[in-house]
């Protein structure tokens, strides 16, 4: 039989416990489950390089066997298409997030019919994180502990996090 596989798409700028707790319930549904690092137009200028937010997906997922982290600049329909992938797995988190993940579930059937996009409701007690709220709270020094996964948790701080006695930015 064909191997079904999904694909969990986004900036992960960082990747949080959030994206996680969607990554390993996909990994549960999916003989294989692809991590895909995109270039979102909207959020051009990311806090992480693409090869950073490639390797921290890959720390946090290293122990979930069957599923892989990869990096694509293009368009998601023509990804999925070329990894021969049946589904977009993606996280609901409130009315917010519908709007926009309706259009581009749409959009996206639209290029690649035969690609469904299954949405999964977030665990509520990740329903308000986003990496928006890690890089807010780490910026101004705060604990992002209960947002990111422990083994990445130095790394994003170091990197974010104001340096002591400096001038925030203005
Ligand atoms: P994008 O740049 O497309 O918004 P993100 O990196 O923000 O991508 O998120 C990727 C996916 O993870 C999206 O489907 C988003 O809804 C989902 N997601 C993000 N945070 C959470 C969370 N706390 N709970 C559930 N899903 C989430």
């Amino acid at each position: 039989m064909e191997k079904r596989i999904a694909i969990c798409p986004g900036s992960f700028d960082p990747i949080t416990k959030g994206h996680l707790d969607i990554i390993r319930r996909a990994a549960t549904l999916f003989d294989e489950v692809i991590v895909l690092i995109m270039v979102n137009y909207t959020k051009a200028n990311t806090a992480f390089t693409a090869a950073e937010r490639v390797e921290m997906a890959r720390r946090v997922t290293s122990d979930i066997p069957n599923v892989r982290v990869d990096y694509y600049a293009g368009l998601l329909a023509d990804y999925a298409r070329q990894q021969g992938a049946c589904t977009l797995v993606k996280g609901l988190r409130a009315v917010t997030d519908f709007e926009y993940e309706f259009q581009m579930a749409l959009t996206n059937k639209k290029l690649y019919p035969s690609l469904e996009t299954l949405f999964l409701t977030t665990d509520i007690q990740y329903m308000y994180l986003s990496s928006s709220v890690v890089r807010q709270v780490a910026s101004f020094g705060g604990d992002i502990s209960e947002f990111v996964c422990p083994e990445l948790l130095e790394d994003i701080q170091k990197r974010l996090a104001p340096a002591s006695g400096a001038l925030p930015n203005a």
